[in-house]
């Protein structure tokens, strides 16, 4: 399948290259499908990102040096060390700024003549129509499911093509969804995952070049669509994997009961996407409630020399990273499956913690279905106790 130009070539006067131009994209033009038309419509793009993370980093720099004419970046968030082992539109000397900053400041670095446009609010679905309508494509470099249901419907309603990438571990998958040609994201994932059940990479890693692969995939993809060459990824999902170092490619089909593109939609309008997928689930949310510890309880706690079951439900490798003193390790996974709760001691309160505070919640309403009654997590996991009780702790 061949899809024409997303968009025009920039026109007379202005839209004619400069001599700077046609020297610094010189090995574009002399490809023949590309050539001075295809980089006019590039210079006349307009491309938004959503995220300056992982995918976004290799994204918006390879955008950049294609001389996409306005590149949008969407993110909230500011630049921590953790980042930079794989997004490397930032560096050390950007910690603690903006990402959105300092994703600009690499581009211009790049190329000047990208006018870059930020938007450093969390996006949401109050402002992501407004945001999509102003950009001909959007590229998504985010790494949760609520945003990731909240761009495509968005860019649905819109009619924008939704270039998607998604990493973890060693494992890649991008596509392109565009409803008026193909499957959109909830053709092919109708519902998100339960709560719980797919790690992100903050809880499950990420090889930190994997971003270059899928990001570059996107890149790629977006380049074609705004210039009408070669077959997009529409109606097909590429999937990567780093340790077999293959790459497959797997038809995926527009779904007639789709119930955003389908023949008879349910989804006419945005959603609340944080509740349609929620970040802990249902029994998680009951089982905590009232049987919450914050990380100073939990030290006085210990301090007073209380007689508690300290357990860790993170993977050996984070407990390897850091942990909590005293602390044993049962991983979520032992604990919900039934397999590990003859671990648990019956003489003493069971208190439980993980990174955050997500996973300690779902394995608290299995400890707590298995009838240990009195137990209790830790809210915001170890991070909590590191930021409040021993900031010499590292954290991840
Ligand atoms: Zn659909």
């Amino acid at each position: 399948m061949s899809l024409p130009p997303l968009v025009e070539p920039a026109g007379k006067p202005s839209g004619e290259l400069t001599r700077d131009e046609v020297r610094r994209y010189s090995r574009h033009l002399i490809i023949p499908d590309v050539a001075m038309d295809g980089q006019k419509r590039l210079k006349n793009a307009k491309v938004l990102c959503v995220g300056a993370g992982g995918l976004g980093s290799p994204a918006l720099m390879y955008l950049a040096a294609a001389g996409v004419g306005t590149l949008g970046v969407v993110d909230f968030d500011v630049v921590d060390e953790s980042n930079l082992q794989r997004q490397v539109i930032h560096g050390q000397s950007d910690v603690g700024r903006p990402k959105a900053e300092s994703a600009r400041d690499t581009i211009q670095e790049i190329n000047p003549l990208v006018e870059v446009v930020l938007h450093t609010e969390r996006l949401d679905a109050s402002n992501v129509m407004e945001i999509f309508a102003r950009y001909d494509l959007i590229v998504d470099g985010t790494d949760n499911f609520a945003t990731r249901y909240l761009v495509n419907d968005a860019c649905v309603l819109l009619d924008k093509p939704y270039v998607w990438g998604s990493i973890y571990r060693f494992d890649g998958q991008a596509s392109v969804f565009w409803a008026e040609h193909g499957p959109c994201y909830r053709c092919l994932y109708p519902e998100p995952p339960p709560p719980g059940m797919v790690p992100s990479c903050a809880e499950g890693g990420v090889l930190g070049v994997l971003c270059a692969s899928v990001g570059s995939i996107q890149v790629t993809e977006a380049i074609k669509l705004l210039t009408g060459i070669g077959d997009p990824l529409v109606g097909r999902l590429m999937v990567y994997d780093a340790l077999e170092m293959s790459y497959r490619t797997i038809k995926v089909s527009k779904d007639p009961q789709c119930a955003l593109c389908g023949e008879k939609p349910t989804i006419t309008e945005l959603i609340d996407y944080e509740e349609f997928c929620g970040t802990v689930s249902d029994e998680a949310v009951r089982a905590a409630d009232g049987s919450t510890i914050t990380a100073g309880e939990l030290k006085e706690w210990i301090d007073a020399g209380k007689e508690i079951e300290l357990i860790d439900v993170r993977e050996p490798a984070e407990y390897e990273i850091v942990k909590i003193p005293g602390s044993v390790l049962i991983p979520k996974g032992e604990i919900v499956s039934g397999a590990a709760l003859f671990r648990l001691p019956a003489d003493r309160q069971v208190v439980l913690y993980c990174r955050s505070g997500a996973r300690s919640a779902e394995a608290l309403a299995a400890v707590k279905q298995a009838g240990f009654a009195s137990a209790v997590h830790v809210q915001g996991g170890v991070l909590a106790w590191a930021n409040q009780v021993d900031p010499s702790l590292p954290t991840y």
